[in-house]
């Protein structure tokens, strides 16, 4: 990710990591290794929690994983099981307290959460909640949930029947890993809008949202979480609740086109193959003359050498990102943004000169970053830019977990794709169908929500400008 480069790019969700150990591995360490791999789908902060006999011992902050944990922290979390979370806030604000895993005190000890998604009937239930004398630390919907389990235990037979009933409350997406005193429990909505799948690390089963987690610790990947199932991994072994809902399941489309990484395989399907893919089809669909295609860093490499691939017109490099601009890069005022995207990205000026380009992308949110890029090429010496993007005109907001801005910020809900054109000041602009977009995930065993394309939402979602928790985050940081 370009961590604060393309400040028009979507910005990731959360990704979520569980380990039960029946071996003896250093469930911190594993913890730790995975978030590593997840890192990509959250940089504000991270966390981890163990279970220590029913003690949960836990410790997160703000930042990047290498810079909340250290020898002396990873030492000192000892334990059986361990869950951990990076974020990137979608709902609540961006700070400690709402950083993850959440941890709990319960009629039965302790509770530990980790969440990737959002909720989108969370501000209603914490009314209700708060309402019947509930006291929230946070501004995150995670912790609704934890409330609501911790409240239905009080009137269940067991931790399990809590969650169903909790899972019978909650509107939106959920993926979550859950300790409690003696069990790892991991979860997903009933449409399985965020992913979550199954591994196994010798006798010890993992929990990841994506399976580039499971190669990071060397876990073997066993299958994906249903959508609404809920798996309980105990000193029992692996058993699982599955959900009667019969609703086609909606994988969000966009963990494909740009959120998870090439390596990972979701719901069967190769995320890199689902790239390359997105490429053949753009060039079968928005064919064009020319001498080169490029890729836009990272997010356009792949579907980039799938569009040489089926066009025959040969791949280069033409733009090359400086890896080492982190978050602590200060951010340029309006005024020297040029000399930033320079210092983050510079232009292989030997490579395109007189040349006619095509360069792909995964998608354009405002248009800021596309127009810099173009008039970068351009000034370069290309002689034609041609702006092929894998993905249809994003015009519809995320409820999911997604911060895709109000559909006012979304350059194509507002202007016309010439506009667009205009705006960037490419030579051509073409967007892959949606049609093309849902047949890229192949071997795919699941449907997919594509709402911010189509706004056909999954489900019934608040109005843009409503009071929403999420709505809230947003409006405030507009
Ligand atoms: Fe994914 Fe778009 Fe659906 Fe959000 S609206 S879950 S980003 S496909």
């Amino acid at each position: 990710m370009w961590n604060g480069i393309r400040w028009d790019k979507l910005r990731e969700e959360c990704g979520v990591f569980g380990i039960f150990n029946k071996d003896d591995h250093d469930v911190a360490r594993m913890t730790y290794y995975a978030l590593y791999a997840l890192q990509h789908r959250g940089q504000e902060s991270a966390g981890m929690a163990v279970n220590d006999n029913g003690t949960i011992l836990y410790h997160k902050d703000m930042g990047l994983v290498p810079d909340v944990f250290n020898e002396i922290i990873l030492n000192h979390l000892k334990g059986k099981m361990a869950i951990g979370h990076v974020r990137y806030s979608t709902t609540g604000d961006n700070t400690r307290e709402n950083s993850q895993p959440m941890v709990i005190k319960y009629r039965n000890g302790q509770l530990a959460l980790g969440h990737n998604g959002n909720l989108v009937n969370a501000s209603e239930l914490r009314e209700k909640l708060e309402e019947a004398g509930a006291i929230f630390q946070s501004t995150n919907d995670s912790e609704v949930i934890l409330n609501l389990i911790s409240r239905y235990s009080l009137i269940s037979e067991s931790i399990e029947e809590a969650i169903q009933k909790m899972m019978q409350d909650v509107r939106g997406s959920y993926s979550i890993v859950l300790l409690t005193p003696d069990k790892l429990i991991g979860m997903r909505d009933p449409l399985g809008i965020r992913p979550l799948c199954i591994g196994l690390l010798g006798n010890s089963y993992v929990l990841a949202s994506e399976s580039c987690a499971l190669d990071a610790v060397g876990a073997k990947f066993i299958r994906d979480v249903d959508p609404g199932e809920i798996v309980i991994i105990s000193d029992d072994g692996l058993n699982s609740i599955r959900s009667d809902v019969k609703e086609e399941s909606r994988l969000c489309i966009f963990e494909f086109i740009y959120f998870a990484r090439p390596d990972s395989f979701l719901d069967g399907a190769s995320v890199y193959q689902a790239r390359i893919e997105a490429g053949r089809r753009l060039a079968m669909e928005h064919p064009v003359e020319s001498d080169l295609v490029i890729g836009a860093p990272d997010s356009g490499i792949t579907a980039a050498i799938g569009y040489s691939m089926e066009s025959g017109i040969p791949y280069g490099q033409g733009l090359i990102k400086n890896r080492y601009v982190g978050r602590t890069f200060i951010q340029p005022t309006q005024a020297q943004r040029e000399t930033g995207v320079r210092i983050k990205l510079n232009v292989m000026k030997n490579a395109i000169e007189g040349k006619r380009l095509v360069i792909i992308d995964d998608s354009i949110v405002r248009g800021t970053t596309t127009k810099r890029i173009v008039q970068a090429l351009k000034e370069a010496g290309a002689k034609e830019v041609h702006m092929r993007v894998s993905s249809p005109p994003m015009k519809y907001p995320c409820y999911f977990g997604v911060d895709i801005p109000s559909s006012k910020q979304l350059v194509a809900s507002i202007s016309s794709v010439e506009e667009v054109r205009k705006l960037i000041g490419a030579d051509s602009l073409a967007y892959l169908s949606l049609e093309g977009l849902l047949s890229t995930p192949v071997g795919a065993r699941c449907g997919f929500c594509s709402a911010c394309f189509s706004g056909e939402y999954p489900m019934e979602v608040p109005r843009e400008g409503s009071k929403n928790l999420m709505d809230r985050k947003r409006q405030a940081k507009i």
